[in-house]
């Protein structure tokens, strides 16, 4: 089979996936944005699945990021960045995405502000927050609790729009529980931040969760491109 036969049917079962996970809880699928996350995969396969109408994708390291961003410069495309950003890539990041999953501190809110300023760019926002209880060095995030103060920082800030909170749900748990936390902290920046209502959360093993909690983007890598461990070993 083609790559891009291959890519085309796991695009279609993906978005048949979300379809009946919103179908399921009573959700209009249109509340569900899917960001294709195609990380160690190569541009063209982000121009077949673009062909195929996904304009979302997202990607989870600078240093891959922005050769790919790029090469894919004449497609009008919707850059995710969702990986765990360090600040001194902040102004690199800030120069071609146009959303960021993972705002978690204060000091990449001011130099991702500054960056977007400097270069007359307006970034979407996602305020991550930690979902795992346990002490376990985690993928990122602010606690819970911190969530709000960092939100309204976020929409303090010049360059940036506040438009939501991102978890991902920690490994070896069932994803529920945390994916309903972040759902109330969700209803705590919304209380102060009306606009700023979009949950990213949910990735190729718990979309269905995701949804069912009110997830309104899901970033799937490996439903859609294949296994990357196969790639790199
Ligand atoms: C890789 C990645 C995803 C996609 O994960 P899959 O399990 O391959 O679907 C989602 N979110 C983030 C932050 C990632 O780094």
């Amino acid at each position: 089979m083609s790559r891009s036969a291959d890519l085309e049917g796991r695009l279609r079962a993906v978005r048949r996936q979300i379809e009946t996970a919103c179908e399921r809880t009573g959700r209009d699928p249109q509340e569900v944005t899917l960001v294709a996350v195609a990380k160690t995969f190569p541009a063209e396969d982000i121009r077949i699945v673009a062909e195929l109408g996904q304009r979302d994708i997202g990607e989870n390291r600078d240093q891959e990021a922005a050769p790919k961003v790029a090469q894919l410069a004449d497609l009008d495309l919707c850059w995710h960045f969702v990986g765990q950003l360090q600040t001194n890539k902040a102004r690199s990041v800030a120069s071609y995405a146009d959303v960021v999953h993972s705002v978690d501190r204060p000091h990449l809110v001011v130099a991702l502000s500054h960056a977007a300023t400097e270069l007359g760019r307006s970034i979407d926002v996602f305020v991550q927050v930690s979902l795992d209880e346990t002490d376990r060095p985690g993928r990122g995030g602010v606690p819970p609790e911190a969530a709000p103060a960092l939100a309204d920082l976020v929409a303090g800030a010049a360059g940036l729009e506040l438009v939501g909170v991102m978890g991902i749900a920690p490994l070896g748990q069932p994803p529920g529980p945390a994916f309903a936390r972040l759902a109330r902290v969700r209803d705590a920046v919304v209380d102060v931040h009306p606009s700023a209502s979009a949950v990213s959360a949910g990735m190729s093993g718990d979309l269905d969760e995701a949804i069912a909690a009110g997830a309104t983007h899901v970033r799937v890598g490996t439903a859609l491109f294949g296994d990357r461990k196969r790639l790199l070993r």
